[in-house]
Parts: structure tokens; C-alpha cells; sequence
């Protein structure tokens, strides 16, 4: 009997709803399953959030799914899924596992408007995302794509402009221009994106294209389980038979010997069968440490793109067009005062304009300079901090205190000179994530002992003297760059 089925019975029979509910845990869930279900959450929500907050953040929810502990939400604006993990997702998971009686991973999918479903898409009545509706057509070959990382929601700039044309030229050619594509690039800047639109276009332009998206990751594991199973022949089988292979974050195979050997034969024989391969990383291949040889030089056989931070010009425009997305007007001189802040990483600078639309949202009038300043403080401090060397902390402590450079790292101990240094040393502690170790050979070869020593020094000078403490902050505010 289909689970449908099961659930008509069940309501005819007048059983309670508990019991439905749990039936349907027991029984893996269907659509249906999962309103009902949700539905029992939101119940158990609204007693432990107030009626307000219920309605403004959980009324636009939709589920997605439920299985084996994992509960799929559906948003049609981030922005939800953005202030609800903030604030609310101790409590939607505690009314989850009232409800299924056991932990619960919650975990938010986008149901935004998607290109107009394929003729043949069977239709439904929640929105699914695309890459679902695929994916249940090829059950074997799952394009795990998200719904919005599509090249038209990729603003391009002079910073990624290269990998973007590579990966629209491997998307209309697939196995005809660049084989395989290789882009790399630090983290946040994109290349998920970029791959998954790759997968997007192929998908639009012949639906039943067979694309396989998986991370360096999951390819490991799935082989780890295809052994422990004697289910290599299922695996192989589905990774050779792909047309489009997209290979996420290759830098995981580091020191895999034994998934980089299986990677090494896939990868042939979907180059010898003509078949488009698109990897990531976050170096470039040679780069990727521990990466055999032979596979170093087969992801350098096709081109490879490199993602560099985006330009301010390029921030301000990914920021008008998520603010444009999340339906939050915001002055220019808000959007511009992010994009100024927050250079380094595109996941961050949608989590800064997360937070700011958030409050805007919530307090329904114009932010101020100041309330922006004040809301971002942490992102401001964090993306400086990325920026702090110990070098640089060194230099604004010497000019500060009035000491030579070549201070910092002499053995001279009288206490105008030792001081600064020691007041370095904390600072790198502090602002940097080097270790005593690294810290004390940047300071002429000091031993760890030395630096923590240092470090409690200024501490307890800082608790003791407020004169030395204003000095100590005047640097840490220089260095880090927020008023
Ligand atoms: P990576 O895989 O390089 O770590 P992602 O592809 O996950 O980075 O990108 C991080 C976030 O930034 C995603 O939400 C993505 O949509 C967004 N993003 C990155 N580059 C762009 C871009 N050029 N235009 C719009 N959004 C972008
Ligand atoms: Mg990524």
C-alpha cells in the first residue's frame, strides 16, 4: 500500500493525529506527509515564540521533506531562512523533535520562482525547486543543483569575468571547447555558483542531460560506502555513465590515495568517452597538496579559470542585485557602505546585507549610518582582522609607542623598548591566528613561553592602567579599521 494510501486510511479511520504524524515519520514521507507534519511544528512553535514573531517569520514556510532526521524547509527569500537560523532555530528545533521524537537537522531550501518548468515536468502543488523535479527523473544521475545558482543571477565583474565566459562556453559546448574546466579561487567567491549554473544551462538546454554534481567530499564517501557494500560496480556505474561531471572543492582529495585512484579512472574514462569534466579547488592545480601527479596534470590538460575578490564596483552590484531578490529597498549610501566594508568574501557580503535587510524589515523605517555601523561591527572586525599581519601590528605599535622596527625582533630589554614589543606580541595574539610559536620567530626567534608571557603582561597592565589600555585600543581600533 503507497503511503498515500495508508494516510487515506488512517484519516478515514479517525485516528488521532499523533499517531498519523508518527506513522508517517516511521514510513519516510511524501509531500503530504511533510505539510502535515509542519504543520504539528508550527503548532508545538507557537508555544515557545511569541505571535508575532510566529507570523511574521514562519507563516511564509513551506516544507520541502522529511527523512531520517532531516527536515527540508522551503523559503522563497533568504531573508527568512536568514533571521530564523539567527534567532529562531533553537526553538524550531526543539518543536521539530517534540513533534518526530528524535533529533531533527533542519535544513532550508530556496522555493524562489525558477525558469518555467520543462513541458514534461510533472506538476505539483508545492513549489519544488527544479534541480528536485530533475533529479527525480534521473533518479541515478541527481543534479543536486540549487535552484538560484543560475548564470543569471552571477553578476560578473572584471574579477570573475574570465571563469564566468569559460563556464557559459563549456555550458553551450559541453566536451567541445575546454575539457576539463578548472576554476579555483578562495572561499565565497563563487565557484559553487559557477558549477551549478554550468549543470543549470546543460539541464535547460536538453533535460535529460545525465549531469552529476558532487563534492571531492561525497565522492569519497560514496566510494568509502560503495567498498563497505560491495556496491563498487553501482558507483562506477554512476559516475562513468555521466555526460556532465561537476567535481566540487577537489582540494578534499588531499592525502586520499585510494578516492584519488578511483577519481583517476573516472576521470578517464569520461575524458576518453568525450564527456565535459568541471572540477574546483581552492588553488589551482599544482597547488592542491597532496594531489597525485597524474591528476595535477590531467585537471591542467583543459583551461583553468581563476575567481579573484570582487571589485568594489562588482560588490555594490551583487549587492543591488540581492537587495533587488530579497524585496528590501536600501539608500545607496547603506548598500555602498557595505560594499566598502566587506571586500574579501561574497558569502559574507550577503550575510551583511542579510542582517541589515533583516532589521529594516523588522523595524519597517530608514537605518541610519550609524545603526548599519552598529549592526555589521563583527563582519567589519572579521574582515579586517583577515587583512592583520603580524608585521603590520608591529609597524602601528612602533609608530605608536615611538620605537624603530628593528626593535621588535632585537634583544634589547630596556622597559620603553620591551613594552611595545610585548604590546605587539598580545596584539598578534589577538588579531591573528598565528600560533606562539609563529608569533615569537616573528619577534627574533622567541620561544612560545616568551609571547604568553607577554600576553599576561598586557593583560594585567591593561586591567590596572587605563592610560596604557587607551593606547592599546587606539592601535586595535587602527589596526582593524572600525571607529
Ligand atoms: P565558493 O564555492 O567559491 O566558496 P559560492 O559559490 O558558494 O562560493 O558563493 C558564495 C555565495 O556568494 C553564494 O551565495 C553565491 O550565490 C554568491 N556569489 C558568489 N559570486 C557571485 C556573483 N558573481 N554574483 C552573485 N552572487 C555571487
Ligand atoms: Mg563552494
Amino acid at each position: 500500500m503507497t503511503i498515500f494510501l495508508k494516510l487515506v486510511f488512517l484519516l478515514v479511520c479517525r485516528i488521532p493525529e499523533d499517531l498519523i504524524a508518527q506513522h508517517m515519520i516511521n514510513n519516510g514521507t511524501t509531500s503530504m506527509d511533510s505539510e502535515l507534519l509542519w504543520n504539528k511544528v508550527c503548532h508545538e512553535l507557537q508555544n515557545l515564540i511569541s505571535p508575532d514573531a510566529y507570523q511574521r517569520w514562519f507563516s511564509p514556510i513551506t516544507a520541502c521533506g522529511y527523512e531520517s532526521g532531516r527536515l527540508t524547509l522551503g523559503v522563497d527569500n533568504s531573508i527568512y531562512q536568514y533571521w530564523i537560523e539567527e534567532n529562531y532555530l533553537g526553538q524550531l528545533k526543539q518543536a521539530a523533535e517534540l513533534v518526530i521524537g528524535q533529533n531533527v537537522d533542519v535544513v532550508f531550501e530556496s522555493t524562489e520562482s525558477s525558469p518555467s518548468p520543462k513541458e514534461d515536468s510533472p506538476k505539483t502543488e508545492n513549489p519544488i525547486p527544479v534541480a528536485d523535479v530533475q533529479s527525480t527523473r534521473h533518479k541515478d544521475y541527481r543534479a543536486k543543483l540549487k535552484a538560484n545558482y543560475e548564470f543569471r543571477s552571477f553578476v560578473v565583474g572584471v574579477n570573475n569575468q574570465f571563469a564566468h565566459a569559460a563556464a557559459l562556453a563549456v555550458s553551450e559546448s559541453p566536451s567541445k571547447v575546454y575539457n576539463p574546466l578548472f576554476i579555483h579561487g578562495a572561499v565565497g567567491l563563487g565557484k559553487t555558483h559557477l558549477m551549478h549554473a554550468v549543470g543549470h544551462h546543460i539541464i535547460q538546454r536538453k533535460p535529460s542531460a545525465k549531469v552529476v554534481y558532487v563534492t571531492s567530499e561525497q565522492f569519497t564517501n560514496e566510494f568509502i560506502d560503495a567498498i563497505q557494500h560491495g556496491e563498487l560496480v553501482k558507483f562506477r556505474r554512476r559516475f562513468r555513465h555521466a555526460e556532465v561531471l561537476l567535481i566540487d572543492d577537489v582540494q578534499f582529495f588531499s592525502g586520499k590515495d585510494r578516492s584519488q585512484e578511483e577519481f583517476f579512472h573516472t576521470f578517464n574514462a569520461l575524458f576518453d568517452g568525450n564527456k565535459q569534466i568541471v572540477l574546483s579547488s581552492d588553488a589551482p592545480p599544482s597547488d592542491v597538496s597532496n594531489l597525485e601527479q597524474r591528476l595535477v596534470s590531467r585537471f591542467e590538460w583543459g583551461l583553468t579559470a581563476e575567481l579573484q575578490p570582487p571589485d568594489i564596483e562588482t560588490r555594490l552590484a551583487i549587492l543591488r542585485a540581492k537587495a533587488q531578490k530579497i524585496k528590501v529597498r536600501l539608500g545607496d549610501s547603506v548598500l555602498l557602505f557595505i560594499a566598502e566594508r566587506v571586500k574579501a568574501n561574497i558569502r559574507r557580503l550577503e550575510g551583511a546585507l542579510n542582517r541589515v535587510a533583516a532589521w529594516a524589515t523588522l523595524n519597517d523605517r530608514k537605518i541610519t549610518q550609524e545603526q548599519v555601523e552598529h549592526l555589521l561591527k563583527d563582519f567589519i572586525q572579521q574582515e579586517a582582522r583577515q587583512v592583520i599581519t603580524i608585521e603590520g601590528i608591529q609597524k602601528r605599535v612602533a609608530e605608536r609607542f615611538d620605537i624603530r622596527m628593528t626593535d621588535m625582533t632585537s634583544k634589547r630589554r630596556p622597559a620603553n623598548i620591551a613594552v611595545p614589543r610585548m604590546v605587539a606580541m598580545y596584539l598578534s595574539r589577538r588579531l591573528t591566528a598565528k600560533s606562539l610559536q609563529e608569533i615569537g620567530d616573528a619577534f627574533g626567534g622567541r620561544d612560545h613561553g616568551t609571547v604568553l608571557h607577554a600576553c599576561k603582561t598586557v593583560e594585567g597592565r591593561i586591567n590596572s592602567d587605563e592610560k596604557f589600555r587607551q593606547s592599546v585600543d587606539y592601535v586595535t581600533t587602527k589596526l582593524e579599521g572600525v571607529k
